[in-house]
């Protein structure tokens, strides 16, 4: 059988003949006490000391001011676009190789994306890309970046951490901010990740976190905003619960609000899983050095961090040769029971963002027809 030793590899690491699964939560901290805890507070839903606490943490680890904790990363990434500054008929910046709700949230703003190609090292959005775009079709007005081609405004930009290896922050910093153009840094793959010693999701002038269930750290679902700016924290935190205005009983709402909180029961499995979150990742890296040590001088290549970045290793990938060779180890190891699965297509191949702007994506067509996710699960 082809593949015969990476699948013996992959049994042997996770210890099981069965199905091994890309990437299973682990709750062996304080999430039963905690949830409990809610329960037996009757503070299960949208108030409550959890929400509260999930937030002080997050901030914490996220090196930033302040954290808004939302229902999900998809809708965290959308306010935080709003909270740029992002309004209908604009235009942002997002690379295609990435999972759709990138695309999405960007779409809910109202905005189109413009798809520039992602770095082969990093597999996020490149700076050289976002460069070259601006060189060519982009203008100054006032305060803004104009695309000249459309006449619209490019509003943001929306790195994201392609399985949590950091895009190249400094180079990336450095042209936005020389055409005035804010960051929303995509960070739902990367909490845990470093660039340069500082936490991913603190580059930006906002980030966001996803705690979906296959996160390395997950509360079933939930996200969290993260920024430096005090101020747009708590227009963040107004506007996702109903921008309703303090009072003692009457319903007074000043702007158009969404119900994004987060519930308590959820925000409280989150506070246990980031207690853990150093372990999970120092597990994670141990299996990386093993994965990376076993595929060394293989035709198979590891995906490793980066110099003066720090990886979580959410999910791990592999590099295959070609798309052939791709597809026989995605068919070898899926009929073994390892499950492995390919990166995402691109944005571009979807119905609905077929129309959208997009570079010449170099890199992002040759990752995708060659990367595949492989077991990354926390070992206990
Ligand atoms: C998981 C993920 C999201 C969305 O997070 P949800 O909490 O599932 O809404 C956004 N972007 C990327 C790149 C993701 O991987």
């Amino acid at each position: 059988m082809e593949f015969k030793e990476t699948i013996n590899f992959f049994q042997d690491k996770f210890n099981s003949k069965d199905f091994i699964p890309l990437h299973a939560p682990v709750f062996n901290g304080n999430e039963r006490a905690y949830v409990m805890d809610t329960l037996d507070s009757t503070f299960v839903s949208s108030v409550g000391a959890y929400v509260d606490k999930a937030e002080q943490m997050m901030a914490e680890i996220s090196q930033t001011q302040k954290a808004v904790a939302v229902v999900n990363g998809t809708s965290g990434l959308q306010i935080a676009m709003q909270l740029a500054g992002v309004q209908r008929g604009d235009e942002v910046f997002t690379q295609a190789l990435t999972f759709v709700a990138t695309a999405n949230a960007i779409h809910y703003t109202g905005a189109e994306p413009v798809f520039l190609d992602v770095d082969y090292d990093t597999m996020g959005l490149s700076p050289k890309a976002v460069s070259e775009f601006l060189e060519e079709f982009g203008e100054k007005r006032e305060n803004s970046a104009y695309n000249k081609k459309t006449g619209r405004r490019i509003a943001a930009c929306v790195p994201m951490h392609t399985f949590g290896f950091p895009v190249h922050l400094d180079a990336l910093m450095a042209i936005c901010s020389e055409w005035n153009i804010p960051i929303v840094e995509d960070a739902a793959e990367s909490l845990g990740s470093y660039y340069k010693g500082k936490h991913t999701g603190s580059f930006g002038q906002l980030g966001v976190f996803s705690f979906n269930g296959n996160k390395i750290v997950t509360c079933g679902g939930g996200g969290m905003i993260v920024t430096q700016s005090e101020d747009l924290g708590k227009l963040g935190k107004h506007l996702t619960t109903t921008a309703k205005v303090p009072h003692p009983y009457e319903y007074v709402h000043d702007y158009v609000g969404y119900n994004f909180r987060m519930p308590n029961l959820n925000a409280a499995l989150v506070c246990a899983q980031l207690e853990q979150l150093d372990t999970f990742v120092a597990n994670k890296r141990t299996l990386a050095h093993d994965y990376a040590a076993f595929f060394s001088g293989q035709n198979i290549k590891f995906r490793t961090e980066l110099e003066d970045t720090q990886a979580n290793y959410w999910l791990m990938c592999v590099e295959l040769e070609n798309v052939e060779e791709r597809n026989a180890f995605l068919k070898a190891t899926n009929e073994a029971k390892t499950m492995t699965r390919p990166i995402w297509q691109l944005m571009y191949r979807l119905p609905m963002y077929q129309h959208c702007y997009r570079d010449a994506q170099k890199n992002a067509e040759f990752l995708e027809e060659r990367i595949v996710n492989i077991p990354s699960s926390v070992r206990l």
